[in-house]
């Protein structure tokens, strides 16, 4: 077989074949992606990680053995270019203007019949392309993510050495990190009955390295977040973890801007504008009712409490009374709705909690229909007088509790984009979301939960009254978000003891508790821990934008089904009764009901 005795299975790649080389002696191996027989000629779609490229059987002798090749099979071929002729050149396909006039021929492997054709993966459950994932990486455009992929670690890698970085591992089997997600746990076999946790993130560990004196500290960490999984969710994820000594919040976003306006040029040639614009927590609500606010288009949510008293219409007043908001959306040229349109938003709306979608049009004559009838000739003065209302608008209102109508009327700004094509193509916005509250009431309503997690240091008015007023305490904590999609979140550390011990209590942590679970790192604060700061940026998201992906699973090689299994290998599975007693264990059978 070729290649055994030492020539080569291959002198070119498939998907480099060019025009220039008319004449050339090439051979090209790859999977068989395409077989038509046409005119007593047989032509293969060979394919390769860089392309696809035409070779044609012509003699009967090479027809009969092209036969026997079945779809996918892998071949290696001995041939000569030759240039297209006239009529037949394939504008679509790089090496359209050529093909390879095949001269021998050897089949390497033969393929079984496929469970999904290569080029319709999309068209297979994602149980199946997930268990033959093999098939689903030889699509093109798969392939593709991956190098991208590949192509913005090298970059970050780079960037970060040359800004004096060390890319360092922590490990991964550790004790428990504060992310707030579920640990995936693995028994100990050497010390029965313990557990060790996989890493949420390296949080704690990257904050060691800088009471180390590592100073600038950088690793791609795989992170493990026992979570209720969503589209954009996976049980393992990657980040672009870092942590830097003696910074401060404006040079980790240069820092960062920095490292993206690079990785964007050199995976897929995209410039990006820096710096990118700051944003508080406060006005990225109140604006876009989000904390990641798409800033590709306008639309901006309007405040119209203080036209409320007096208008007339008995839902606002209330709500303006009751200490609420009314605020409201100007939808541009959209006044022909119908009701059903307008339906369908407030089920949008109600879907976040609001009770309802109130609405109005805007026409020559001033507002017409919805609540219209109801409104103070005031009241629909000032919405006419409002900078953003336009003749032809559909004006949609939000009214009561403030966070519920503002993140209604956000979803629903979301949606008018996605159904009127608001967002220019190709459009990218980068923004830091900052300023945002410490902590935030915890699910059960009576104490606190750290909005991002225990380790970020609060600003320095919030330091005062951390202990009397902790609701209103704001951190040096920021997000980068693009296009409506939060990249990642960072911070200003704490870096003393009695600050973190202060905020362990506030998120209702007993002495006994925190010294239990974070005691090792208390005492590492209490070491001559340097002021630090940081950021993780999610790889796994970054990949997506970049690649326009509508998945993170088709970033990421080998990813899981939204029940974490994996169907190519049958993980989790179960494990034998010799391992579970050297380990300890036993399982206990789950009830019936
Ligand atoms: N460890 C944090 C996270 O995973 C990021 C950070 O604060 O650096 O979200």
């Amino acid at each position: 077989m070729t290649g055994m005795n030492g020539t080569p299975l291959r002198t070119h790649r498939c998907g480099e074949i060019n025009v220039e080389m008319a004449g050339a002696e090439v051979r090209l191996a790859g999977w068989a992606g395409k077989i038509r027989e046409m005119g007593g000629v047989t032509f293969i779609g060979l394919r390769d990680r860089w392309g696809v490229v035409q070779v044609v059987f012509e003699s009967d002798e090479l027809v009969a053995a092209a036969r026997q090749v079945k779809l996918e099979s892998v071949i290696s071929i001995s041939g000569r270019v030759r240039p297209r002729p006239e009529g037949m050149v394939n504008e679509q396909m790089a090496t359209g203007a050529v093909e390879v006039v095949v001269e021998g021929m050897t089949l390497l492997n033969g393929c079984v019949p496929l469970p999904f054709q290569v080029d319709q993966a999309g068209q297979a459950s994602d149980e199946l392309r997930l268990k033959y994932r093999y098939i689903d990486l030889r699509n093109p455009r798969m392939a593709r993510n991956l190098e991208v992929r590949h192509r913005v670690a090298q970059s970050v890698r780079t960037f970060l050495s040359g800004e004096d970085f060390l890319e360092i591992e922590t490990p991964l089997l550790i004790k428990t990190t504060p992310e707030g997600a579920r640990d995936y746990v693995v028994p100990s076999r050497v010390q029965k009955g313990t557990f060790y946790a996989l890493p949420q993130s390296p949080q704690l560990y990257k904050q060691i390295l800088m009471v180390s004196g590592v100073d600038r500290y950088f690793q791609l960490p795989r992170c493990l977040r026992d979570e209720d999984l969503r589209k954009d969710r996976q049980p393992e994820h990657t980040q672009i973890d870092m942590e830097m000594s003696f910074v401060t919040e404006a040079e980790v976003y240069d820092l960062v801007e920095r490292m993206m306006a690079k990785l964007c040029r050199e995976s897929i040639g995209l410039e990006v504008e820096t710096p990118f614009p700051r944003i508080s927590y406060r006005d990225a609500m109140n604006l876009y009712g989000s904390d990641k606010p798409d800033l590709r288009f306008g639309c901006p949510i309007q405040d119209l409490a203080e036209a409320v008293p007096g208008c007339g219409f008995g839902v606002f007043e209330k709500a303006v009374e009751a200490g609420g908001a009314v605020r409201a959306i100007f939808a541009r040229g959209l006044s022909g709705y119908s009701r059903k349109q307008i339906g369908e938003l407030e089920e949008i709306a109600k879907r976040r909690g609001a009770g309802g979608l109130a609405f109005t049009k805007v026409t020559a004559e001033g507002c017409e229909g919805g609540i219209a009838k109801f409104l103070s000739p005031e009241f629909r003065q000032a919405l006419l007088a409002n900078p953003e209302c336009r003749e032809g608008d559909l004006v949609l209102f939000g009214a009561g509790d403030p966070q519920v109508a503002l993140t209604a009327l956000g979803a629903v700004r979301l949606e008018l984009a996605e159904r009127e094509g608001w967002v220019p193509p190709g459009s990218w916005s980068f923004a830091w979301v900052r300023h945002f509250p410490m902590f935030e009431p915890n699910g059960e309503g009576d104490g606190w939960t750290a909005c991002h997690h225990m380790f970020t240091m609060p600003d320095e008015q919030g330091l005062a009254v951390l202990d009397s007023d902790p609701g209103s305490v704001h951190a040096h904590l920021y997000d980068l978000v693009c296009n409506g999609v939060e990249l990642g979140s960072g911070s200003i550390r704490v870096h003393r003891r009695d600050i973190q011990e202060k905020i362990f209590r506030i998120v209702g942590m007993e002495p006994e508790e925190y010294e239990a679970k974070f005691g090792f790192f208390l005492e590492a604060l209490e070491h001559g821990a340097p002021p630090h700061g940081g950021i993780a940026l999610g790889l796994d998201r970054i990949i997506m934008l970049l690649t326009d992906s509508p998945s993170l699973r088709d970033v990421i090689a080998f990813p899981k089904t939204h029940l974490a299994t994996s169907p190519l290998d049958g993980a989790p599975g179960t494990i034998s009764g010799a391992q579970l007693e050297e380990l300890g264990l036993s399982i206990v059978p789950e009830s019936e009901d």
